[in-house]
């Protein structure tokens, strides 16, 4: 299916986009990987992938620069960009740190300009792309406590809409994927601290915490945001472009 496509998966050494890049490498897609993690383990997952890594920092213009030229001299111009790196903060907006608000700017929208502006320009001469950005149902309606996150997600739902007006000819489609709740390290990591603020059990904050607004109360898996990308990659999704794809267990339908 993407034999002779190149494709580069921002945060994905772990996670939604460790899942994606698996996905797309399993259709032939040569694969550019990047994100943080154990060397040993980031090795495993190249070989693995038959993929190449580029550690840069999502929050880094320079480094994304550099990444994009890099994949671009070793494995071809990326005609598959997913911009999938993401990190969280919770805390009450006057307690917000301006620090994390700006970090979370940054990786989770910025990051998403930089490799657009910088990829559109050899997909338009090829006359196919596909820009799959890693929204979240946090693009669509908000939850305290989550200030930047939710503000970055609804701005790169915007990100998105306007790139496809601008690509709309061009052979390139631009959406996001919505998820809700997917079980990954991102959302582990967020057990212990509600476990403490709220005094609830681990089963309690998953349970009437995290999947209390997710009415299939179960979380979504990786491996189901990953086919709805690579259906994106499709040639029979030409047509879907500037969506906004939930995939989010009915969250926002309620
Ligand atoms: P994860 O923590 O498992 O993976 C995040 C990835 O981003 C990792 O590979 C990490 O190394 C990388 N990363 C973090 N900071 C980086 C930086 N500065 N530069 C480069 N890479 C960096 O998280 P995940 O749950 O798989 O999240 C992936 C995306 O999905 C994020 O954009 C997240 O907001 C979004 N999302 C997640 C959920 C969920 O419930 N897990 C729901 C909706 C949306």
């Amino acid at each position: 299916l993407l034999q002779g496509k190149v494709a580069l998966v921002t945060g994905s050494t772990s996670g939604i986009g460790f899942a994606i890049a698996s996905a797309l490498a399993g259709e032939g897609a040569r694969v550019m990987i990047n994100g943080f993690g154990d060397p040993d383990e980031i090795v495993g997952i190249c070989k693995a992938l038959g993929a190449l890594h580029d550690g840069a920092d999502m929050s880094s213009p320079q480094d994304i620069e550099a990444m994009i030229a890099r994949c671009t001299a070793e494995l071809g111009a990326p005609d598959i960009l997913v911009n999938n790196a993401g990190v969280q903060h919770v805390a009450p907006i006057a307690d917000f740190p301006p620090n994390k608000w700006d970090q979370i700017i940054a990786i989770n929208l910025s990051a998403a300009f930089h490799t657009t502006r910088l990829v559109v320009p050899a997909m338009r001469e090829k006359g196919w792309g596909r820009i799959i950005n890693t929204a979240s149902a946090h693009s669509l309606v908000a939850s305290p406590g989550k200030a930047a996150y939710v503000a970055a997600k609804h701005a790169v739902a915007g990100l998105t809409k306007t790139v496809a007006l601008e690509t709309a000819q061009d052979g390139i489609t631009v959406n996001c994927i919505s998820p809700g709740y997917v079980w990954t390290p991102l959302v582990e990591k967020q057990i212990p601290d509600t476990m403490a603020a709220r005094g609830l059990t681990r089963e309690q904050v998953m349970n009437d915490v995290l999947l209390a607004a997710q009415p299939t109360k179960r979380f979504v898996t990786v491996e189901e945001v990953a086919a709805l990308a690579l259906f994106l990659c499709r040639d029979e999704a030409a047509s879907i472009t500037g969506a906004n794809l939930s995939m989010d267990g009915g969250w926002t339908a309620a």
